[in-house]
Order: structure tokens, then sequence, then C-alpha cells
């Protein structure tokens, strides 16, 4: 028997954990907040447990803010010998790389496996996994993603993972400074939005960011809350740190990294990732609804 857990039931941690009882006969969940686990175990049928008791499961999920935040709590813990640790975080190739070498000398493997698709796609269990890290360990681990993924890609050794999403992530922060500013533009030129929005979307400059972000979030002004933009932030800082590594030259990114970071520094506490318009929208004086 697979014995599962989960460790971190944030914003996607706690709708992904909410699969794996349908699969798994002990799924165990920890969360610094207790509460929070205590009412997974309810929702859901998990199990409630310590943190010292979660990372004896088989298959250890993990889904913090950062890196360092799994650094700091892997470091003092003991590990089941045998198991496999799937990091779902959005993290730092580097750290994926000490964590797979810390824990292998203990005999666990580590798996870099950040997820794309969102709190709905948590929720409805449509995520994609990209993961890096030893192939053994992924094809073990593979059932477990696929209780809360659609799409799961082994695509390279550890760091790998963390390297795909920090650059997806990168290239969606590109298509919503980029909307941000066509769309400004079209509203000083007196075209209505969603028409252009219509468009737009059947023609070559759409992308997820005018299908999705912009009709859900920003023209509709309703920003909720699922994806922080301290989390964005932080992707797109690792994305510009590997292309520093590779000693290339990426100015749209640089670009885009200085944008998102300046939205951040300026946006209101608990601001989703799209609310990255609105600073747009002072230095516009005009507002894309
Ligand atoms: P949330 O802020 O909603 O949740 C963070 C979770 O981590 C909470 O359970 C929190 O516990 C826990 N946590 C934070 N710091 C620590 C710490 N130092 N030690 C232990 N636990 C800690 O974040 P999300 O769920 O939105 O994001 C998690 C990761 O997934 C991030 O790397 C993000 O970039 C990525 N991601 C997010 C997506 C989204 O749409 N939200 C989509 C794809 C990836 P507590 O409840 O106690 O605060």
């Amino acid at each position: 028997m697979t014995t599962v857990a989960f460790i971190g039931l944030g914003a996607m941690g706690y709708r992904m954990a909410a699969h794996l009882p349908k699969h798994f006969d002990q799924v165990l969940v920890w969360n610094r907040n207790f509460e929070k686990a205590k009412q997974h175990a309810t929702e859901f049928g998990t199990q409630a447990v310590s943190l010292e008791q979660a990372v004896q499961a088989d298959i250890i999920f993990s889904c913090l803010p950062t890196s360092q935040d799994i650094i700091h709590l892997i470091q003092p813990l003991q590990i089941k010998s045998g198991s496999i640790w799937v990091d779902c975080t959005s993290g730092v190739p580097d750290a994926a790389r000490e964590l797979e070498a810390l824990l292998k000398q203990r005999n666990i493997a580590f798996l870099d496996a950040p997820v794309s698709g969102q709190t709905i796609g948590a929720e409805n269990a449509t995520l994609t996994f990209m993961v890096g890290g030893s192939e053994a360990a992924f094809n073990q681990a593979l059932p477990a993603m696929q209780a809360m993924g659609k799409l799961i890609k082994h695509v390279g050794a550890s760091g790998a993972g963390f390297a795909v999403k920090a650059v997806n992530n990168m290239m969606m922060a590109v298509h919503l400074c980029a909307a941000a500013e066509g769309f400004t533009t079209l509203k000083a030129h007196g075209v209505n939005l969603t028409e252009a929005l219509d468009c737009i979307n059947a023609s070559s400059g759409k992308s997820g960011v005018t299908e999705n972000v912009l009709p859900q979030r920003v023209l509709n002004r309703k920003f909720p809350l699922t994806f922080a933009l301290p989390l964005l932030a932080k992707d797109t800082g690792i994305a510009v740190d590997l292309i520093r590594q590779a000693k290339l030259s990426a100015p749209v990114i640089g670009l885009t990294q200085s944008l998102i970071q300046a939205a951040n520094d300026t946006s209101e506490p608990d601001s989703d990732f799209s609310a990255a318009v609105k600073m747009y929208e002072l230095w516009s004086n005009i507002t894309l609804e």
C-alpha cells in the first residue's frame, strides 16, 4: 500500500490534495496553520498529522511559496528512507539540484514538479506537471501526479521542471504587459475593449492572457486573488537568473521583470497577479473596462 502525504495546503495545495483520497487509501496532510489541515481532513477524508508523521509517507508532495521555504522545512527532518519527495513549489533550479543531492545521501529521491493551470486546474485535477529529476522516481510517482493532473511530463534532470515553470510564467508576464499596453492604447483611441478582445482572440495577437486573464479578471474589474502578484514577481526573478547564468541577452524578459517588480512594489497587499495592469492604468489614467 502506497502512503501519500501533502505538505502545504495553500491556494494550490488544498485543492490538489483533495483528489488523492480517491486514489490512495492513506493520505496524510500537514499545514503550518494546522487548522487548515484539520479542515481538509474533515472535508476530503485525509488525515491531518504532524510534519514528522507526514514525512514517513512513501510519496511526499509539497507546495510552498519558495524554494527557500522548502529548504528550511526539509533540512531538520527525518524523512522516510526510500521515499520520493515531489516538490510542486514554483522553485529555483539550483535549489532542486541542492535538495536532490542532499536527499540522495539519505536514500530519498527528489523531483522538482511545479504545476500550471491555476487554482481552477487544481480543483479539476487538470494541472500540467513539468518534472525534473530521476526518471525512475518520476515513473514511481506518476500515478500520484496523475491523480491531480492531466499532462505530466518528465522534462529533464533535476532543476529542469523549475526552469520550464519559470520560463512559462515569464512568458505569461510578457503577454500580460503586452496586453496592458495594447488595451490601454485601444482605450485611448476610443475603441470598445470587449469587442476588441473578441477580435484579438480570433486573431494572431491572442494569448492565454487575452483569452482568460483579461475577460475573467481585468475587464470585469474582479481581480480575484488566486495567484498572488509577489509569487509572479518571484517567478520572473527566477527566469532572469536563468538568463544571467546562461550569459544570454534577453531584453524583453529583462524589461518585463522590472515592470512586474515595479507593479509588485506599488500594488496593494494581497493583489492577484492580474492587478499588475493597474500600474499601467495609473500611468495612463485609463481604466481597462
Ligand atoms: P499560498 O500562499 O496560497 O499558500 C502557501 C502555502 O505554503 C500555505 O499552506 C502556507 O501555510 C505554506 N507556507 C508558507 N510559508 C511556509 C513556511 N515557511 N513553512 C511552511 N509552510 C509555509 O500559495 P499558492 O498555493 O498560491 O502557491 C504555492 C506555490 O505554487 C508557489 O510556489 C506558487 O508560485 C505556485 N503556483 C501557484 C499557482 C496559483 O494559481 N496560485 C499556480 C501554479 C503554481 P499557511 O497556511 O500556514 O500560511
